[in-house]
């Protein structure tokens, strides 16, 4: 495999034949505490319920990035390639099987969080690495790879398109108006609150105004901050109520899909600042981190394969007034 970057959009994509998977799906589960089949170990975060940890990062059994080795950038004429130089990781949110981040305990899933943010610094102190992406795909159709509660973490040499579209116009609207974008969206959408799914402290779940799922629903913090793992390790970080925040919207969105994506984003990398780019100039005032979920309706094929123009037949006033009407215990 190898990444190579397509030449007019300038993303990076990851190609190549794919080998035969080596993965035992049929096996014992590897991430079971009691598994004879264990997957490597990174770190993992002390009990809270009585198991043998709270949550673990592991190595991914196959992993689509190595560590080992720099990228090798190099040019083929007019193309861009690099090896597939990066960090894949595990996320173990839970030691127990079944219990997930809608069903576990919120003391349970802070230590996740906190897993999360410990993950992020860490592999952020590699100073190849441009960006550190932490997702969960859920379900089948979302691309879900294990039965057991995880997520994942990829540190990569490139920053990924999405966020790189959403870094640039952090910084372009900061540079016309000196303000954030995120902050200033949320400022409003808290006014209407015509979108606004739940406000947890902090912490406030709506529906984006031009969402490309249908019931789409972003977290977001009140507090302006462009790192998630400096929040998180911070000295304050009410980490406890996102983690409810999590836990009560995904069993709101449990209740219209079952598969959903769910992806964490947090300013890239500055200790690899880029004077060509040059969006890290003003990046702790013009990025704000997020959580995205993204559900996977049932029957609704055409709103994730005709991308070209995103088309969600529920607008996300009548996603937010459903998903706030939703009985969430406690
Ligand atoms: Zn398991
Ligand atoms: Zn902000
Ligand atoms: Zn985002």
């Amino acid at each position: 495999m190898e990444l190579r970057k397509d030449p007019i959009t300038r993303s990076w994509v990851i190609t190549g034949d794919e080998p035969e998977p080596l993965f035992d799906h049929d096996a014992f589960c590897p991430f079971c505490p009691e598994s004879p089949k264990q997957a490597q170990l990174i770190t993992m975060l002390s009990s809270v319920n009585a198991g043998p940890w709270s949550a673990r990062a592991v190595v991914h059994p196959t992993p689509l990035y190595r560590v080992e080795g720099d990228p090798g950038r190099r040019g083929d004429g007019l193309y861009d390639n690099m090896r597939t130089i990066g960090a894949h990781e595990v996320l173990v949110e839970n030691p127990r099987h079944d219990r997930h981040l809608w069903n576990a305990d919120d003391s349970e899933i802070e230590q996740f969080l906190l897993l999360c943010a410990q993950r992020m610094h860490d592999l952020k102190g590699d100073r190849r690495f441009k960006y550190v992406s932490l997702f969960k795909n859920h379900g089948s159709n979302a691309g879900q790879e294990f039965d057991h509660p995880t997520s994942q973490i990829v540190a990569t040499t490139f920053v990924p398109r999405r966020v790189l579209y959403e870094l640039r116009a952090g910084r372009d609207y900061f540079a016309q108006k000196e303000r954030c974008v995120f902050c200033d969206i949320l400022h409003q959408e808290l006014q209407t609150a015509k979108r606004i799914v739940e406000v947890r402290g902090d912490f406030v779940a709506g529906c984006p105004y031009a969402p490309r799922a249908p019931y789409e629903t972003w977290i977001t913090p009140k507090t302006h901050e462009a790192f998630f793992e400096r929040f998180a390790l911070g000295r304050n970080a009410n980490l406890r109520e996102l983690a409810a925040l999590i836990r009560r919207t995904l069993t709101r969105i449990r209740n219209v899909a079952d598969g959903f994506h769910l992806i964490l984003h947090s300013a890239p990398n500055t200790t690899h600042r880029s004077e060509v780019l040059g969006y890290w100039k003003t990046i702790d005032d013009d990025y704000h981190w997020h959580i995205e979920i993204l559900p996977i309706l049932p029957n609704k094929p055409q709103s994730y394969t005709f991308k070209e123009v995103y088309f969600s037949p529920v607008s996300s006033e009548s996603a937010a007034a459903r998903l706030r009407e939703m009985q969430v215990y406690p």
